[in-house]
């Protein structure tokens, strides 16, 4: 378990409002040129001279979407970027900026809020974001985290998820299922930890899971592959709720059936592993397991030589006529119709 190792703890009580936010926020640079001006006035001025903007906000909740029992602060930060980012992404854009919004409750020391805010730090400085604003106020009970990331995409270039037709390649990135699986593994550390709390847990075979469920990566690195490809999808959604759920999203939007083949799901060793463990379903994992921010798009057959033998990109399925319905074909080739949630082994 992730142990609480901070010595000195600041009341929050102390800064005041505006001495908090200076002190969290004193740090951040400008390094985008459509950022004008950010923090410290009564609104950032951005200016994206003939792009199109993309704006997208998620927002955690303690208790609901994260558990400070093993997710660390500094990760927290990260995470709550990183989801952001992945929404800007997934419509082909460049993300430029984030706001951060914060409710907290002064169980929360200076110190942890400090820790928030250098996984904030770190994600915007690797992923090239400037902070340029946000709020913060007081929270009777828990954290409470909302992030706002902008971005810009020539008009030309913009992704919705509703542009996927019949015979398109359905494409994902990445592997899936990691993030769920990783946080079944810290959740039952966390049931060990609180029975025996001197117990020491060998977290070694799960370290690329555990490593998804606490600081996913959002696939910046794919948006700008697909411009050196020379590749636009047709349509994209970012993975944040299962293959299952987001691919009758686009398909819905899209007008669009489609089948997907469960041997093509891409899985690592250690889902596997962890799976046959826990013994659930891989497949089950895959298409319901949420939180792998990996990009799910399709793509024109006339494409697929641009992307064929990419490590980045693994072709699951095709899109379909609406009358297809939406089917999962499974390895024994029978045919199972898609459900967004709830769905039993097969
Ligand atoms: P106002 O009273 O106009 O809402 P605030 O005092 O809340 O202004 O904020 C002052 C400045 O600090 C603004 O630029 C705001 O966007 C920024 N800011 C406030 N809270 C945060 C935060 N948690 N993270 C980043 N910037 C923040
Ligand atoms: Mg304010």
């Amino acid at each position: 378990m992730i142990e609480d190792k901070n010595q000195s703890k600041t009341d929050l009580g102390q800064l005041g409002e505006f001495g908090l936010i200076d002190h969290l926020t004193k740090h951040f640079e400008i390094k985008n040129k459509s950022s004008i001006t950010g923090i410290g006035d009564d609104a950032a001025v951005l200016d994206f001279d003939k792009k199109q903007v993309v704006v997208s906000t998620d927002m955690l909740v303690e208790g609901v979407h994260f558990d400070l029992a093993y997710m660390p602060l500094k990760h927290l930060g990260y995470k709550a970027v990183m989801v952001n980012l992945s929404d800007i992404y997934a419509m082909n854009a460049k993300a430029t900026q984030i706001t951060v919004s914060l409710a907290v409750s002064n169980r929360f020391p200076l110190e942890a809020l400090e820790a928030l805010y250098a996984g904030i730090e770190t994600a915007a400085k690797i992923y090239n974001v400037d902070v340029i604003g946000g709020d913060t106020t007081s929270s009777t009970t828990g954290l409470i985290l909302s992030v706002t990331a902008i971005g810009e995409v020539d008009s030309k270039d913009v992704v919705y998820r509703k542009g996927a037709k019949p015979n398109d390649l359905i494409v994902v990135t990445g592997d899936l299922g990691g993030a769920y699986m990783g946080l079944q593994v810290l959740e039952r550390e966390k049931e060990v930890f609180k029975v025996n709390p001197q117990s020491q847990p060998d977290l070694e075979p799960y370290t690329y899971i555990i490593e998804r469920q606490l600081k996913p990566e959002a696939r910046k690195d794919v948006i700008e592959l697909f411009k050196s490809l020379d590749v636009k999808p047709t349509s994209m959604i970012d993975l944040s709720d299962g293959l299952s759920s987001e691919t009758m999203h686009l398909c819905k939007q899209s007008n669009v059936g489609c089948e997907l083949y469960e041997n093509k799901i891409p899985l690592d060793p250690q889902v596997i592993s962890t799976c046959e463990e826990f013994d659930i379903d891989s497949t089950t994992i895959a298409l319901n397991g949420g939180e792998d921010y990996e990009l799910l798009f399709t793509i024109d057959q006339g494409d697929y030589p641009k992307i064929k033998g990419n490590p980045n990109f693994t072709v699951v399925g095709f899109i379909k006529e609406k009358e297809a319905g939406m089917q999962l074909i499974t390895r024994g080739g029978t045919s199972i119709e898609l459900k967004a949630q709830g769905w039993n082994s097969f």
